[in-house]
């Protein structure tokens, strides 16, 4: 028999009131040495980033302690559930890295099982049918100084109510007129054990039930049986639910089934952004965005189209932790992760944004090849070669004709170094009618090539700049926050939709990039030097058009540091 000491992996692993509580199970062989997790979610959207951390918390635990973590959705509620949301969990939670081994289970093929255990609670006198309407249960349900009323029906037989079951069961009865209550204590200073609703009567067609139920069972009392009969160990959720847990707790000592432990932990809150499925929702049917992973949308898709990678948004768990209190984070930490991860992996490559053109004056008419770093944090990455020529392209903010101080660029009779090639020198500035400069003259000293050190010349600027004849056409959509204040659902007044952000996309048409990405695939992510890491976008890259997606921007810039 394996021993059930505290395994390697979760001894390394920084400690949180919820690894302690697992540590002190193992010791006192509270489960025989077993940790099973799960991850629960309600098919009625997609999934955000603060099912990401729950996600990363529950099969890191599983993992870490050479358990198990089932992905269970949590199908009790007919209406707003759609089998497009199933399968786009079931992705997003692969692609996250956690690994459900194929058990992946749904609450509604329980519902039998369910019924059958009800019955089993009305026999022992500990359930009843109440005829009241949702509204008179919450009229009767008391204050918090007052206990609750007592219903009528509260001492039904068992009888009555078994027959009463099966009628509401049986579609005899419409919507909303009859529940059946667990009878517990309408006194409890815990409302959630004021007789709550076990099942509630909805003629509805379920995703995968179809037409087979009209009692559907609540949240309270469905959670619990359905940890139970997967034999989880831990079933760990947000706060919301810490007073649910007597109830919980309840349900599970009547029935007398296996027990998990139910263990509540701080949710994730990200700032300039929502997080509710409903507000999320509203947001893909209103055409606030482009879909539910729209790249500023905080849904793992949408991170997933804009180039984030799985193991920036693990990292990202792991350092905001797991707390015992709710606080809001900042998506700087997240930016964090992303950066710090494709600054190791996302091969350099250069992309005019907003193309200026130079002719080098005194360059022959022909083409040369030259070496370009793949990825300076990683030389194992290797070069790549890049096509010089006689016309370029460099970014319209690399050059000024009135600079200010300190700027370290191009200007009228100054010099700079083109990243990779010559320090080149402007000589005259070409303008259209409109006063606008639309063309640079420059001559380049070919004494200076990059990386052959035949002449010790130095300047303050070095730019990037693509050949006029090899770069390609690609469309860059440029992202900003969706929201312009912190926290958008948290004010009383307004509606969360007034604090759209309305500049959050910009899209810029005439990029020019260097040849090299002309075969570059949907998901490719790369750094273009100075402006930031981008993504070949899913959506809208076509055939022979490009599109890519500013993952995140640079922290700093080498341009201006050089
Ligand atoms: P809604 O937005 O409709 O309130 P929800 O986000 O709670 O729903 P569920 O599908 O019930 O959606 O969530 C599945 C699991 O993810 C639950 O266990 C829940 O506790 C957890 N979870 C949801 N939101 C967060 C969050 N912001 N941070 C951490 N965990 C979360
Ligand atoms: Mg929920």
């Amino acid at each position: 028999m394996e021993d059930n000491k505290i395994t390697e992996d979760s001894a390394n692993k920084p400690k949180n009131f919820i690894r302690e509580i697992i540590d002190e199970d193992m010791k006192t062989n509270k489960w025989q040495g077993k940790v099973h997790t799960r991850f629960p979610p309600e098919p009625n959207g997609y999934l955000h980033i603060g099912h990401a951390k729950s996600i990363c918390l529950n099969y890191g635990i599983a993992k870490d302690y050479k358990g198990k973590f089932n992905l269970r959705f949590d199908d009790t509620n007919p209406s707003k559930e759609e089998q497009e949301y199933v399968d786009s969990i079931i992705e997003d939670v692969k692609w996250l890295g956690s690994d459900f081994e194929n058990r992946i289970f749904f609450a509604s093929d329980y519902f039998e099982q369910m019924h059958y255990w009800a019955i089993e609670l009305i026999k022992k006198g500990a359930a009843y049918v109440d005829d009241a309407s949702a509204d008179e249960i919450r009229e009767n349900r008391g204050t918090l100084t007052e206990p609750g009323k007592e219903s009528p029906c509260r001492n039904r037989s068992v009888e009555q109510n078994l027959d009463l079951f099966e009628k509401m069961k049986n579609g005899v009865f419409k919507n909303g007129e009859k529940v059946l209550r667990a009878k517990i204590d309408m006194a409890s200073p815990n409302f959630n054990l004021r007789d709550p609703i076990m099942y509630r009567i909805l003629h509805a067609e379920h995703h995968r039930q179809g037409n087979k139920w009209c009692i559907y069972p609540t949240y309270d009392w469905a959670h619990g049986l359905e940890d139970s009969l997967e034999k989880i160990t831990h079933s760990i959720c947000t706060l919301e639910f810490e007073n649910h847990r007597p109830l919980y707790d309840w349900f599970l000592d009547e029935l007398n089934i296996h027990h998990p432990q139910q263990i509540e932990f701080a949710r994730l809150n990200l700032n300039y952004t929502v997080m509710s499925k409903r507000k999320l929702l509203l947001l893909v049917q209103e055409k606030y965005v482009d879909g539910w992973d729209d790249p500023r949308m905080p849904t793992i898709s949408a991170f997933r189209r804009r180039g984030f990678t799985p193991e920036s948004i693990r990292n990202f768990a792991e350092i905001v932790g797991v707390a015992k209190r709710d606080a809001m984070t900042d998506i700087a930490l997240l930016e964090f992760a992303i950066r710090e991860d494709l600054n190791h992996c996302a091969q350099r490559v250069m992309a005019v944004l907003r193309p200026l053109k130079i002719i080098i004056t005194n360059y022959p008419d022909s083409v040369e090849e030259l070496d370009a770093v793949n990825n300076p944090e990683d030389l194992s990455m290797g070069t790549r070669k890049i096509p010089f020529s006689r016309e370029l392209f460099i970014e319209q903010t690399d050059f000024m004709e009135l600079p200010p101080k300190g700027y370290h660029r191009l200007v009228p009779g100054g010099e700079v170094r083109l990243r990779y090639a010559y320090i080149i020198k402007c000589e005259e500035i070409i303008k259209n009618d409109n006063g606008e400069v639309i063309e640079l003259h420059c001559t380049y000293d070919p004494e200076t090539k990059s990386g052959t050190g035949s002449s010790n010349k130095k300047v303050k600027g070095t730019v990037h700049w693509v050949s006029a004849s090899h770069a390609v056409n690609a469309e860059v959509r440029l992202y900003d926050r969706l929201f312009t204040v912190e926290a958008p659902d948290s004010d009383k007044e307004k509606d969360f939709l007034e604090f759209i952000n309305p500049n959050s996309l910009e899209i810029l048409t005439g990029t020019l990039i260097e040849p090299s990405l002309k075969n570059a695939k949907p998901g490719d992510r790369f750094q273009f030097e100075r402006h930031g890491y981008f993504c070949v976008d899913s959506k809208f890259t076509k055939n022979e058009k490009l599109v890519f997606n500013r993952t995140v921007t640079l922290k700093d810039s080498w341009g201006k540091k050089n």
